[in-house]
């Protein structure tokens, strides 16, 4: 019912098709997904002593990845209900549940609380909590195994505790529907992180795979990064366009993270992070957050995605239904498989950004349950000590690893929770409006629509 029309990340890779929403591609409900036939990675001895230093260093320092969507995946595959998917047990349809947690020793983890832009103004802020409730209810029902966290100290003593601190990343500033009223009640539920924006624009900000509308942040858009300052929240610069990510560099007083991103190194899809963008995170002490997306961080998988657009754009403009579509471009797939980068792909990711920014400013975003296909080694949330040994194998030092491993996100935490403390003594809640801010030609809502 869900067949597969093309490897789409859930969350991440969207296509914009012309005359139509950006597409996004939910996997098959069938469970037929590539990572289940990946045999899994038998390291030789060599590597197991890489890998038994790397579960060592997690030990001491939590591996905090910086975005998954099993809110998402478990929202559209199992009907928001975590009796369906209970994750205590082994969820071969999914990429994350507690024995793999655990064996991958994570410590902590930010739930992607996600609704598509496609529901801008229709329904996203209840999309939204809706997310944010599922990771309470997921918190709730699993205590033994997770804990809400909301600063980084919070995290250090939940990992301690031997749990998976779990924050909450809200991925789409559509979702605040223009109110800081409402981005002040996503952090109070325990969002930590605002992706500014999707897929698309929002009225405030530009996206990376839109057309370019306000060129940057509108004077709103400079209001809810000085907002999101004042209350600790982190500003999460995946899925903004490259003028988004300079004008948030320009206001914000505090480091900004990217929780899914790579190096545009590497390939040119917008997604990635430029090198002068690097460059400029470094000054600002923000953390890039690796992403696994196949065609984001591996120049073959990226041509192929780029293949396989161009001919379903021909399809479509030839008038082909939907159906038809679909069916062909299942062939097509069939004839045409996505080629898979491996684990190493994302290390020289890693590497390229040590280069560029330094050490200091290297997290893992993983994006697990919001892609189709990941990396071979990175199936799963079991596989991250696998990419820790891989850096220690390349002569890494174990103070390095631990600064990538989680050190890094929890000092960007540290001095936004600082700054917050800060400006919370000289500055109140803003109350500003977007439609007096942006000069929008209606007024603001005060006392209902008019008939
Ligand atoms: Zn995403």
């Amino acid at each position: 019912m869900n067949s597969p029309i093309l490897t789409l990340a859930l969350c991440c890779q969207l296509i914009l098709l012309p005359g139509g929403p950006p597409h996004r591609q939910t996997r098959g409900r069938d469970g037929a997904v590539p990572w289940s036939v990946v045999p899994p990675n038998r390291p030789s001895a060599v590597q197991d002593r890489y890998l038994d230093q790397a579960r060592q260093l997690m030990r001491e320092v939590p591996l905090i990845d910086g975005h998954n969507d099993l809110p998402w995946a478990v929202r559209t595959s199992f009907a928001l209900s975590l009796d369906s998917a209970d994750i205590a047990r082994a969820q071969p349809r999914l990429m994350t549940d507690i024995p793999r947690l655990k064996q991958g020793l994570v410590g902590g983890q930010f739930w992607s609380a996600y609704s598509p832009s496609a529901f801008e103004g229709r329904g996203a802020t209840r999309v939204g909590l809706e997310q944010v409730d599922f990771v309470h209810r997921l918190v709730a029902r699993y205590p033994e195994s997770f804990e809400v966290a909301g600063t980084a100290d919070d995290v250090v003593r939940i990992h301690r505790a031997g749990k998976v601190a779990s924050l909450i990343g809200l991925e789409g500033g559509h979702m605040i529907e223009n109110s800081l009223g409402v981005l002040r009640e996503f952090y109070a539920r325990g969002a930590r992180y605002l992706t500014l924006t999707h897929s698309r624009n929002t009225d405030w900000a530009d996206a990376s795979t839109d057309s370019l509308e306000h060129g940057g942040l509108t004077r709103f858009g400079e209001e809810v990064i000085r907002e999101m300052n004042r209350l600790g929240m982190l500003v999460d610069l995946s899925h903004v366009s490259d003028s988004t990510m300079w004008d948030v560099l320009r206001v914000t007083e505090a480091p900004v993270i990217f929780s899914h991103s790579s190096a545009r190194r590497f390939t040119p899809h917008r997604r990635n992070v430029p090198d002068d963008v690097l460059q400029a995170v470094a000054k600002n002490g923000g953390v890039v957050m690796v992403n696994y997306v196949p065609t984001f961080i591996y120049l073959p998988s990226y041509e192929h995605s780029q293949r396989s657009q161009a001919y379903e754009r021909g399809l479509r403009q030839r008038g082909v239904d939907s159906t038809a579509v679909r069916d062909s471009m299942t062939v097509w797939n069939r004839a045409n498989p996505e080629p898979r980068p491996s684990l190493g792909v994302v290390a020289d990711h890693i590497e390229h950004i040590r280069s560029v920014a330094g050490v200091a400013h290297i997290g893992i975003g993983s994006d697990l349950d919001g892609i189709d296909t990941a990396p071979v080694g990175l199936e799963d949330v079991s596989t991250f000590p696998a990419l820790m040994a891989e850096l220690l194998r390349r002569g890494w030092k174990p103070e390095e690893v631990k600064q990538v491993i989680g050190l890094n996100v929890l000092r960007a935490m540290r001095q936004n929770e600082t700054v917050a403390a800060r400006l919370q003594r000289t500055r109140r809640p803003s109350v500003a409006q977007i439609e007096v801010l942006d000069g929008w030609s209606v007024k603001p809502q005060w006392d209902g629509p008019s008939r």
